[in-house]
């Protein structure tokens, strides 16, 4: 057996790191943890140190990584800069990235620049700057990138390397989240409680809030735009509630594949890690004469803005899918803090989007520039003149 892939776990106390977790308990011969990185939260990673007896951690609050150095005698970085460290690092073979925003960017990049294999859930390092990943990766055959979204693992796994050339269209599943049903005269009444609550999925409250506005998935068009180089023409959204399919790729010899599983994020992580293998897995199987009835609907573009703002703001392209991206960020931010509410949302980003000056960018320091203007902007118009 080949020596164990050594992992950087980007956000390993958040909902994706602890599905990660999950795996490589079961695979300890395959993976190990070379290092992890979280927020702040150091009461919920040093049993992670322990349990996986990782020699690094970087923890991004300066004044929580001190008070890690007190009680644990591994190597201790914090920071933008401890990051881009560990991922550097000659001991880290892989880099999975399950940070929440746009922070997760530059480690992304950092990767690839050093020829690292990354999985990607991470989705706003592609809305931000899939321009420069998919540059980096072009300048680095040796680096590789897998996604770890579910639905971009899917469609992943449903291509198996077949050219782009060959697809009319990708297709991405959407359960439609918490208000699939509910009147759009009654938006105005939804409560934070409400929107935190997604019908299939458990995950953190960014990506939740996401998923009741559908801004999730517009981010996701645009994540499957840069990942599988298909234009936005050629990408559709289908609502599917019960998040049995995870996404489909219409070939042009008139086959539609799809992949198929319970939803359990266990899944698409592994295969990141493992492929082209296919490891077992402890999970839960779907049975289909039990599942009885799979259902799809046309989404809503009218009930949820932000799905038409994300595919406008994909196809202006250069720097408006990262303004939508931090606008969005900003936005729902407002959102949990109480100082806007669920139906403001797109009317915000919308706001943010008119004003903008969108340009072509280069670099990295650009899109961050623009990110930066859409937060200042989101915030500023969400006060009260
Ligand atoms: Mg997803």
């Amino acid at each position: 057996m080949p020596s164990p892939k050594s992992i950087a776990l980007l956000g390993a106390t958040g909902s994706i790191g602890s599905s990660t977790l999950k795996v490589l308990r079961q695979h300890p011969g395959r993976f190990r943890l070379g290092g992890v990185a979280i927020g702040s939260k150091i009461d919920l990673l040093l049993p992670i140190l322990r349990e996986f007896d990782v020699p690094l951690a970087v923890v991004f609050d300066p004044a929580a990584a001190e008070a890690l150095s007190r009680q644990w005698s591994g190597k201790v970085l914090s920071g933008m800069e401890g990051l881009m460290e560990m991922v550097a690092d000659p001991s880290i073979d892989y880099l999975l990235n399950g940070l929440v925003g746009s922070i997760g960017v530059r480690p992304t990049l950092e990767a690839i620049r050093h020829g690292k294999q990354v999985g990607l859930a991470n989705k706003e390092s592609m809305v931000m700057a899939g321009a420069l990943i998919n540059a980096a990766l072009a300048e680095h055959p040796e680096s590789a990138l897998y996604p770890i979204d579910s639905e971009h693992s899917a469609i992943f796994q449903c291509l198996a390397g077949r050219p782009t050339q060959e697809v009319d269209f990708l297709q991405l599943t959407a359960s439609g989240g918490p208000f699939r049903e509910r009147p759009r005269a009654e938006f105005a009444a939804i409560t934070k409680a409400e929107a935190l609550k997604h019908p299939t999925w458990v995950m953190g409250e960014k990506i939740t809030i996401d998923s009741a506005t559908l801004m999730n998935k517009g981010l996701e068009v645009i994540e499957a735009h840069f990942l599988f180089g298909v234009d936005f023409d050629r990408i559709q959204v289908v609502i599917h509630p019960k998040s049995i399919v995870h996404s489909l790729v219409q070939f042009r010899d008139g086959s539609l594949m799809a992949q198929l599983g319970c939803p359990d994020m266990c899944v698409p992580i592994q295969y990141a890690l493992s492929y082209p293998e296919r490891l077992p897995l402890e999970t839960p199987r779907v049975d289909l004469a039990q599942v009885g009835k799979l259902e799809f609907f046309q989404p809503d573009f009218e009930k949820f803005p932000c799905l038409r703002l994300a595919f406008e703001a994909g196809t202006r392209g250069g720097t408006a899918p990262a303004i939508l991206n931090a606008a969005n960020e900003a936005a729902v931010d407002l959102f949990l803090k109480d100082k806007i509410a669920f139906h403001q949302i797109p009317g915000l980003l919308e706001k943010v989007l008119g004003r903008a000056s969108i340009q072509e960018y280069t670099t990295l320091d650009e899109a961050i520039a623009a990110d930066a203007w859409a937060r200042a902007m989101a915030v500023e118009f969400s006060e009260p003149n």
